[in-house]
């Protein structure tokens, strides 16, 4: 029998409105981008060993990874990964409340609750997602979410994608964060900050935002993405050093694919928030489980950073030894005592061409531009690991004076 064809919709006669090509204007905005010398590019690391990349057949000494313990590439770790992944395979199959959630990711997800010393933890496949998912289950249009201006990136995002009036003092400003949430009626607050600043390296006033907090009934949430494994007792994070507790901290966030060298991150809080977050964070919901060896290897990277206290003392030894002799050069230090060691130079074609300088002498430091910090904030990103010689130190000393002073 010969199917009817349904008659043409009558609309598709008439002449369509004008519209922009979306890949056209795409591309404009990158050739603006292009043309204003802040274009990103891609680069593709042929190896890695320990500090050491292979970029182009040439060896790079990188100072611009995460890896700040040096855990990245552990025996331990990757013999963590290779157990499982021989008994399991890679993939999870589905998400964690299908038959995504194995026996290494809840080991995993009791060890961090531990560490940090909270009630609970759950994982979560990045620290973009978390963060997302955090702030979409916590807050509902009509809220205000409270944050620092040099917060990263996916809290910012969250607090938008959760439809929040998204409120941002500048700068560690403890003053104006009160103004602005005493200004905020009745409304549920939410303050959220990094623990530690991933541009500038500076540890936020934990302590008086969470007093803050708490004289204003908002709920306080610290993204540690840099300061667990770092900071604190046996490296439990920024939240312990600052002595704070579950109670007074309630939401805390960190990452697995810094300090701990792995990826993936989780959110530690009290049961309440967990089982809430398995409820309505889609992030967490809609999305597959990380592998389950994976969950393996950095629960020995946990293992290693409670026990390795050698690894955070190398690190500080590392960074007194940079500041000195930084300072000994007149380069332009920023306020910070964590591994994250910034150069501020300015203008973002200067910071590009310390940055190929440098890396004509045989070193990998990356130049971040707005607008990953604010304009005519340029400044090489260089971050320390307890991987690093002090030999190595020192030869990246030389070669910055040199490459700054031109
Ligand atoms: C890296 C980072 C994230 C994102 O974590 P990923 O696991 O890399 O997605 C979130 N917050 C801060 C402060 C970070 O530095």
């Amino acid at each position: 029998m010969p199917t009817s064809r349904k008659p043409a919709p009558a609309d598709t006669a008439v002449a369509a409105a004008p519209r922009p090509d979306l890949l056209d204007r795409l591309a404009v905005q990158t050739a603006i981008r292009n043309g204003a010398q802040l274009l990103r590019r891609l680069r593709t690391i042929e190896h890695a060993d320990g500090p050491w990349l292979e970029i182009g057949g040439r060896r790079l000494l990188s100072f611009c990874s995460n890896d700040y313990l040096g855990l990245a590439q552990h025996p331990q770790l990757v013999a963590a990964l290779k157990r499982v992944a021989d008994g399991e395979g890679v993939g999870s199959t589905s998400a964690h409340l299908i038959c995504g959630h194995r026996a290494a990711h809840a080991a995993l997800e009791e060890a961090l609750a531990a560490w940090t010393g909270r009630e609970r933890a759950l994982l979560f496949s990045t620290g973009y997602m978390a963060n997302l998912g955090v702030l979409q289950a916590l807050l509902a249009r009509g809220d205000v979410c409270v944050q620092d201006k040099l917060n990263h990136a996916c809290l910012l995002d969250g607090a938008q994608l959760a439809g929040a009036a998204l409120k941002r003092y500048p700068h560690a400003d403890v003053a104006a964060a009160a103004r602005q949430l005493a200004g905020s009626g009745e409304a549920g607050a939410l303050l959220a900050t990094d623990g530690v600043f991933s541009m500038d390296g500076d540890s936020a006033p934990l302590r008086e935002l969470a007093a803050l907090c708490a004289h204003q009934g908002a709920t306080f949430m610290v993204d540690d993405a840099h300061g667990l494994g770092v900071l604190g007792e046996r490296g439990a994070g920024s939240v312990n050093a600052a002595g704070l507790t579950q109670h007074e901290v309630p939401v805390l966030m960190a990452t697995l694919g810094k300090a701990l060298g792995c990826a993936g991150a989780f959110v530690a809080g009290p049961a309440a928030l967990i089982d809430g977050l398995i409820q309505f964070a889609r992030p967490y919901v809609y999305t597959t489980a990380m592998p389950p060896a994976l969950a393996a290897a950095a629960l020995a990277a946990v293992q290693l950073a409670q026990a390795e206290d050698w690894r955070r003392d190398r690190l500080s030894v590392l960074i007194s030894r940079f500041r000195s002799g930084a300072a000994q050069l007149g380069l332009p230090l920023l306020p910070s005592t964590s591994a994250i060691q910034p150069l501020l130079i300015g203008a973002a074609d200067a910071a590009l061409r310390i940055a190929h300088a440098l890396e004509q002498r045989g070193f990998l430091v990356s130049a971040i531009r707005p607008p990953t910090v604010p304009q005519g904030q340029a400044r090489l990103r260089i971050t320390l690991s307890a991987s690093h010689r002090e030999d190595q130190l020192d030869q990246l000393l030389e070669a910055l004076g040199a490459a700054v002073a031109q």
